[in-house]
This record gives C-alpha cells, sequence and structure tokens, in this order.
C-alpha cells in the first residue's frame, strides 16, 4: 500500500453522484481534487436511475453500508451545507421497500422446478432477513393477509409473504450530484467538464498524469469513478482488466387515468417488488403523479456503447410498441399482485441507462492490481445512487490511511460497525463470490 498524506492531489475521473460524494469528502479531509468529466455533469446512470435506496441486502457488508448511506442521506442537506431554498425538498423519501414473494401453490404443478426454486428464494429471504435484524435493521416478515391490510392496493392471493422495510425508499439523483459539485467547488475542488481522459503516462507501477483532451494532469493518486464505462478506462489508464459489463435498463411511466386512491396514499405507496422468484423483480413506485415501473430484463452486454446509447428505447422495449413490449410484460405482471395498478391507466414513457454490472453484483472498490495510486468506485450493478455516500467514506479512508487490516471503522453513530473492504476488492475472485440475490 502506498503512503498518502492528505495535502494529495486526487484526480477523479467521471461526474456523476459517486464522484460527487467522493470529491466532497476528500476535499473535506483536505486533499486537493480535481474532477474530469468528459460531457456535462450528470452525463451517466446517475441522471437515468430509478434512485431506489434500500438495506434489505443478503451480503452483510451492504447491510452495513446501506444503514450508513440511508443516515448520511437524512443529513444529506447538513452535511452539504444546503441553501435554505435547497432544503425545501429532502433528497431521500422513506417510504420503505417491500418485497412480495410467490406463494409455491400458484406455481403451475407442471413447473415443479421453478415450485422448490420460489420455496428455496422465500427461505433464503428469511434467513437474510434475520440477518439484516441482527444488524439492527427494521425489517418485518410479514403474513399475506398483514400485507393486504397495510396495503389494500395489492391483492396477496399469490405471495406466501413479505420482507418489509419501511427506512428505506427512494431519492432524487440530481439534487444529489448537482448540491454535490456545488459543495465540492464550494471546497475548492476543481471540477472540469468537456474533458476526457485518453491515456496515462505511467512509471514504476504508479501513474504519474492523465491524458486528456485538454491537455496533461499530473496527481498524486487517480480515482475511476465512470462506472458503466470504467472497464473501457482502466486499460486506457495502466490499470486491470475489470470485470464491468454496461448492460441496458429501462423505466417505465404509467399516467393513470383517473385518480386509484386518495394523493397522500399514492405518494406514500413503497418500492413494491412483486413476486420475488418467478419474475425477475417487476417493481414500482411512485413518481409524483406517474407509477415508474422496472425489472430485471436479460439485455446483452455493450462494452463499446456511447453517450447516445444511453437513450436508445430498441423497439422491443418501447412502451408505444403494441401490446409486445416488455413494458406491457411489466404490467401483466404487476397485474397478478395489483390489479388496480396495473389496470389504471396506460405508458406514457420509456427511458434507459446502464449499469455496469459484475459477476456477483457487489461493486468494485478498492486498489488496482496494476497501478498502486489508482482506485476504484465502479460497478454498482444498478446500486450506484444508494451506494454513492459509503463509497465516498470507503475511497476517503483508503486515500487517507485508515484501513486496519482490510476493514473499515464507522464513525458514530454507527460506531461498532465495520466494513471488511475485501468483500469489495476489485481484484476479488469471483468462483465462489455470495451473489446478491436480486440485481434490480
Ligand atoms: C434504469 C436504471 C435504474 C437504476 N436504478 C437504481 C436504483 O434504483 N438505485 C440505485 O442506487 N442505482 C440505480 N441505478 C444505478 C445508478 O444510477 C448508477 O449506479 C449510478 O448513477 C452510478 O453513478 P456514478 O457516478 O458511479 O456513474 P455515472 O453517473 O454513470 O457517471 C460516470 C461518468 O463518467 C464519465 N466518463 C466516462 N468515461 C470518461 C472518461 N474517459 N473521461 C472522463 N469522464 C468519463 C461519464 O460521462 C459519466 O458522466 C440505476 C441505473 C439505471 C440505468
Amino acid at each position: 500500500m502506498v503512503s498518502s498524506s492528505s495535502t494529495d492531489h486526487v484526480v477523479i475521473v467521471g461526474g456523476g453522484a459517486t464522484s460527487a460524494l467522493i470529491a466532497v469528502r476528500l476535499a473535506e479531509r483536505g486533499f486537493r481534487v480535481t474532477v474530469l468529466e468528459k460531457a456535462q455533469l450528470g452525463n451517466g446512470s446517475s441522471s437515468r436511475s430509478a434512485a431506489g435506496i434500500r438495506a434489505q441486502f443478503s451480503t452483510e457488508e451492504t447491510v452495513v453500508g446501506m444503514q450508513y448511506s440511508q443516515w448520511w442521506y437524512r443529513h444529506f442537506h447538513d452535511f452539504l451545507h444546503s441553501s435554505l431554498e435547497v432544503r425545501q425538498q429532502p433528497v431521500l423519501r422513506q417510504n420503505g421497500y417491500l418485497f412480495l414473494y410467490d406463494a409455491p401453490d400458484a406455481i403451475p404443478v407442471w413447473q415443479p422446478r421453478r415450485k422448490r426454486e420460489v420455496t428455496d428464494i422465500w427461505r433464503q429471504a428469511q434467513v437474510a432477513a434475520t440477518m439484516q435484524q441482527q444488524h439492527g435493521l427494521p425489517v418485518e416478515v410479514l403474513t399475506p393477509q398483514t400485507i393486504q391490510e397495510r396495503w389494500p392496493f395489492l391483492s396477496a392471493e399469490r405471495v406466501v409473504g413479505a420482507t418489509w422495510c419501511p427506512t428505506d425508499g427512494f431519492l432524487l439523483p440530481h439534487m444529489i450530484y448537482t448540491e454535490g459539485f456545488r459543495r465540492a467547488k464550494e471546497l475548492g475542488v476543481d471540477v472540469q467538464e468537456r474533458t476526457e481522459v485518453l491515456g496515462a503516462m505511467l512509471h514504476a507501477g504508479r501513474i504519474q498524469a492523465l491524458m486528456t483532451n485538454r491537455g496533461t494532469i499530473e496527481a498524486d493518486w487517480f480515482i475511476n469513478a465512470t462506472n458503466a464505462w470504467a472497464a473501457r478506462l482502466s486499460p486506457r489508464i495502466g490499470g486491470m482488466a475489470l470485470p464491468v459489463s454496461p448492460r441496458k435498463r429501462y423505466l417505465y411511466f404509467l399516467k393513470p387515468a383517473q385518480p386509484v386512491m386518495d394523493a397522500t396514499t399514492w405518494q406514500q405507496m413503497p418500492m413494491t417488488i412483486y413476486g420475488v422468484g418467478s419474475h425477475r423483480g417487476a417493481h414500482s413506485r411512485p413518481e409524483h403523479d406517474l407509477l415508474l415501473l422496472a425489472w430485471a430484463h436479460e439485455t446483452e452486454p455493450e462494452p463499446l456503447f456511447n453517450d447516445a446509447d444511453q437513450d436508445r428505447v430498441d423497439p422491443p422495449f418501447r412502451h408505444d410498441n403494441g401490446i409486445d413490449n416488455y413494458g406491457c410484460a411489466i404490467l401483466e405482471q404487476v397485474e397478478q399482485f395489483s390489479p388496480l395498478l396495473a389496470n389504471a391507466g396506460g405508458l406514457v414513457a420509456t427511458t434507459s441507462g446502464f449499469y455496469g454490472t459484475t459477476p456477483d453484483a457487489n461493486p468494485l472498490i478498492g486498489l488496482d492490481t496494476q497501478q498502486e495510486n489508482l482506485v476504484h468506485a465502479v460497478g454498482f450493478s444498478g446500486h450506484g445512487l444508494m451506494h454513492a455516500p459509503i463509497t465516498a467514506l470507503l475511497v476517503e479512508a483508503l486515500l487517507a490511511g485508515d484501513v486496519d487490516d482490510g476493514l473499515v471503522h464507522l464513525p458514530v453513530p454507527f460506531a461498532a460497525a465495520t466494513i471488511d473492504l475485501r468483500t469489495f476488492a476489485p481484484g476479488r475472485s469471483f468462483e465462489n463470490a455470495h451473489r446478491e440475490t436480486l440485481v434490480l
């Protein structure tokens, strides 16, 4: 491990939420920080996200990290010294996450394997809930009857049970990076847009300088915060081959023909995941007057995507492509659990962006294996906004020398908690890795 001093110069590549929060933390710690973004801030997935945040994960490190992230986002405006006007809008809405699990009885008898799968998934979910509760997460395991009573817009006939965490919710993505970079600049961070990193000057296992379309920039540390572009950037600057695949993900928006519940109940609906186990995670949440919907599409990796591809909606995914499209397929799935929502109106928009996915659906946060002053904070597999606060803390710990035998100690009020950074090491083996069950 290279020694560092908190007056070192750090260059962060990428202008999204991850970069913004890392920049603030490092500047607060005394580092001199420069951010390089090839287009404009928010050019990547940070402006195209469903923006959910949950601590209901099956990887313990992530459960701890997301509790920290939720806490940090609750105090977002204090940490970033936001103006009174900006403070009017909280960055986090804690509507909760409700995971509905399929009842094995609802699976047809001629699909015995699927029946077994949903039974196993429900069992694993209950084991994960116990682990989450042990970490202090207020997760409940609910019966179909309780689900029906608490959320009358759902029909619990096909459900064996649910896990519910009221502190989960969703974020305002644009606020994270606009406020983040505003505060970063206030702290003296040099934010350079339209500056693309094209290569690097290397010496003795270190990066000396990055080459960009606007000249060369020297520094002591370099941080790859380009997520879906990460595997492209790393070898260009002498770094390791990264197992990060850019894959398209789509969001759909349903506009109710008329209100199907009172406005407050609508706005308080949780992120609801329908039929975990058999439905690849079809999910919905309110987005103002619209219902935002998505699921885990099977899409091919697009390692050479360009910026315009982020918004390209291929015909099978277009909501206005008849009834034979993924949007309608999601509605069919939602209908089995909430006929009220699925039939409330029609789809009016499709948006898209790239996930930077890793083989175990956990991020790569840590030192490169080739260049000793290169750090990756990438591969968020659809969870980068929720990870951004804890990612920033872990990167700061790494650069400031706060890592103790692989462990990072969290601050008060998490003083007893630690995160094992090796869980996220970019060079880890994926062979027997614990894979997150749901990549939403
Ligand atoms: C449809 C969809 C739904 C999602 N839902 C959720 C969700 O519910 N919850 C959640 O937490 N996350 C979700 N995500 C994922 C989340 O949006 C991302 O993980 C997160 O925004 C990544 O932020 P980032 O700052 O790491 O990367 P980005 O925001 O992608 O920023 C990377 C930046 O790097 C720049 N860049 C690339 N190459 C170079 C270079 N060579 N030189 C300079 N700059 C470069 C790009 O222009 C880009 O601006 C979703 C994503 C999508 C697409």
